[in-house]
């Protein structure tokens, strides 16, 4: 018998009727990509985070290459970044032709701790990119404040954490520019989707030119007339995409606060268990909860063995995220094995658990049930 008869995934979207209804709407009218609904969106989630500007692009990797851009790195400079995120934080600077430089992380809170930041500065250093490892926001105003000793450009990674918070301030608000993802199992989805939120309006100016090909328009010269200034893409929203985000963030905080009650929830339940290290509650850290990452005190074998005991039992336990410089692509580039001590132990030992608004109490209780089993035949 097994724990579950359906898969429980780690991650998943909510879409009511509202949002079909929305989506249905774009597909009636005269514009498909992007057009009226995008700007709508993007004048939305100003808005919801306090920023100035909005450039929606068609998904957040692009948008962290729009930031990378606008941010004018290029060949040579050098981008400090973790190595506890998706490979496409690092990756957009490669696209620029710069160079990531890989920090530690903080023990406790597992973003970039600050002081090992500090270690990374050269005379090539142009920018950090923080990540809001789980939804929790980074240490923003000790990363700001070596920003400004160094004349550095900070683009905070918040794909995990649209609507968290940091001392009272919103996720949006923090950076020089902030990235968040709409892929669905993100905090609001699109389908596929990114945007940058900033308040500088010569960024603004760039992300836009950069998203359509680096093409201006130029009615003053002629009515048809437009022209490619920069080399730029396709990188465009489909107003189809932003009618389903707009929808979405609607319904941003009943999912954040659901989010936050299934956290407590495992908090509870998981607290008797010796052989798992949960996430901290922390105060002026308020996370979205996007991920629950507990630890596995046990070696290596045990974590190997409980998770796939548990991926049998049709639990969908993941691990976030393989150090971004151990993949082959940055092996081949030169990264060795050893460069952040803490974020290679935590990856030893991390497995995500299923969390997402849609899931039921009972949900959660299986996945403990089955942590309960794993260790009772692989731990202690
Ligand atoms: C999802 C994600 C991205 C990329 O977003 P996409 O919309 O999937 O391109 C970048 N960074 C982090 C940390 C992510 O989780």
């Amino acid at each position: 018998m097994k724990i579950r008869d359906k898969y429980l995934s780690y991650g998943q979207q909510s879409i009511d009727a509202t949002d079909i209804e929305e989506v249905v709407k774009v597909l009636q009218s005269p514009f498909l990509t992007q057009g009226p609904k995008v700007d709508t969106f993007e004048e939305k989630i100003a808005h919801y985070v306090g920023a100035k500007y909005a450039v929606a692009f068609s998904n957040g990797t692009a948008a962290l290459h729009g930031a990378c851009y606008a941010a004018g790195i290029t060949n040579g400079d050098e981008v400090i970044t973790t190595p506890m995120t998706f490979a496409a934080t690092s990756n957009a600077v490669l696209y620029c032709g710069g160079i990531p430089v890989f920090a530690d992380i903080d023990q406790l809170t597992y973003n970039l701790d600050p002081s090992q930041i500090t270690q990374h500065i050269t005379s090539k250093t142009k920018a950090i990119i923080p990540v809001d490892y789980t939804g929790r926001p980074a240490d923003m105003d000790a990363i700001n404040e070596i920003a400004n000793q160094h004349n550095l450009i900070v683009i905070e990674d918040s794909a995990h954490s649209l609507g968290a918070n940091y001392c009272g301030r919103k996720v949006g608000t923090l950076a020089d520019m902030t990235m968040f993802s709409f892929h669905p199992v993100k905090p609001i989805t699109a389908g596929e989707g990114g945007i940058i939120v900033t308040d500088s309006e010569e960024y603004y100016y760039k992300l836009k030119q950069f998203r359509n090909h680096g093409i201006v328009q130029q009615p003053e010269k002629a009515p048809w007339y437009y022209e490619m200034q920069e080399l730029g893409y396709n990188y465009r929203m489909t107003d189809i995409s932003a009618a389903l985000a707009s929808s979405q963030l609607d319904k941003l905080d009943t999912f954040i606060k659901r989010r936050t009650e299934l956290a407590k929830q495992y908090q509870y339940l998981l607290e008797d268990i010796s052989f798992i290290q949960q996430p901290v509650f922390l105060d002026n850290f308020d996370s979205g909860w996007h991920l629950y990452v507990i630890q596995w005190k046990e070696p290596h074998v045990s974590r190997r063995k409980a998770f796939e005991f548990l991926r049998e039992n049709n639990i969908g336990v993941h691990v976030h995220y393989i150090p971004v410089y151990w993949h082959p692509y940055y092996q081949k580039l030169g990264y060795k094995k050893g460069l952040c001590p803490n974020a290679e132990a935590l990856y030893q030992n991390l497995i995500t658990l299923p969390l997402f608004p849609k899931m039921e109490n009972s949900d959660i209780e299986d996945v403990v049930k089955g942590l309960k089993k794993a260790g009772d035949r692989f731990g202690n």
